[in-house]
């Protein structure tokens, strides 16, 4: 199974994609994760992203595309994956599909979570708390003053792929509102109906 998770920060992918990672094996390919690693080991990629990752911008194109590429060619991808936070714009979505066709694959779905934009505000203050309270160290972008940003980056550059995998049949929205098992309820419930 090859699925994307779409929907904002803060929306519940990450959540959702380790939930299907445990219930299917599936690995998640999540680009924030890979960069994150990349910052924290001071790679050409990570001392070129960490700036732009703090302010709420997106990376470029041309670097993410080539993260994803190299991944999806492991042997723990052959069998699928659940790619999260990515892709992100047109762009990423034109270059995933010519990754796939390459390698004759196709992606099955595209699972939106829709939620409500003041929710998310709320829910990301929560999780930068609840990691200071942790001991661990909270994420710059969760940063109350950043999170604007990344909503406006969501909104300008990755919206319009919600219209472009509908015309493409592949679009399935669950209510990302609802709690967590709910989510996760609605989301099995659609990749059960495409395996049949
Ligand atoms: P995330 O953990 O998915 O919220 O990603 C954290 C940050 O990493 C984003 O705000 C971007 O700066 C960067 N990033 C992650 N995935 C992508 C992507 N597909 N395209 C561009 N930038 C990305």
């Amino acid at each position: 199974m090859r699925l994307i998770l779409l929907g904002p920060p803060g929306a519940g992918k990450g959540t959702q994609a380790q939930r299907l990672v445990e219930k299917h094996g599936t690995p998640q390919l999540s680009t924030g994760d890979m960069l994150r690693a990349a910052v924290a080991a001071q790679t050409p990629v990570g001392l070129k992203a960490k700036a732009v990752m703090d302010a709420g911008e997106l990376v470029s194109d041309d670097i993410v595309n080539a993260i994803v590429a190299e991944r999806i060619d492991q042997p723990d991808c052959a069998r699928g994956f659940i790619l999260d936070g990515y892709p992100r714009t047109l762009v990423q979505a034109d270059s995933v599909q010519k990754m796939l066709s390459d390698r004759g694959l196709n992606l099955d779905v595209v699972i939106e979570l829709v939620v409500d934009d003041k929710a998310l505000v709320g829910r990301i203050a929560k999780r930068a708390e609840e990691t200071k309270a942790a001991g661990k160290p909270v994420r710059k972008d969760d940063d109350p003053a950043v999170f604007p940003e990344r909503l406006r980056e969501y909104y300008k550059k990755t919206a319009p792929l919600i219209g472009y995998y509908y015309a493409k049949g592949l679009l399935k929205q669950v209510d990302g509102m609802a709690d967590i098992d709910d989510v996760t309820a609605q989301i099995e419930k659609i990749l059960g109906a495409h395996k049949r």
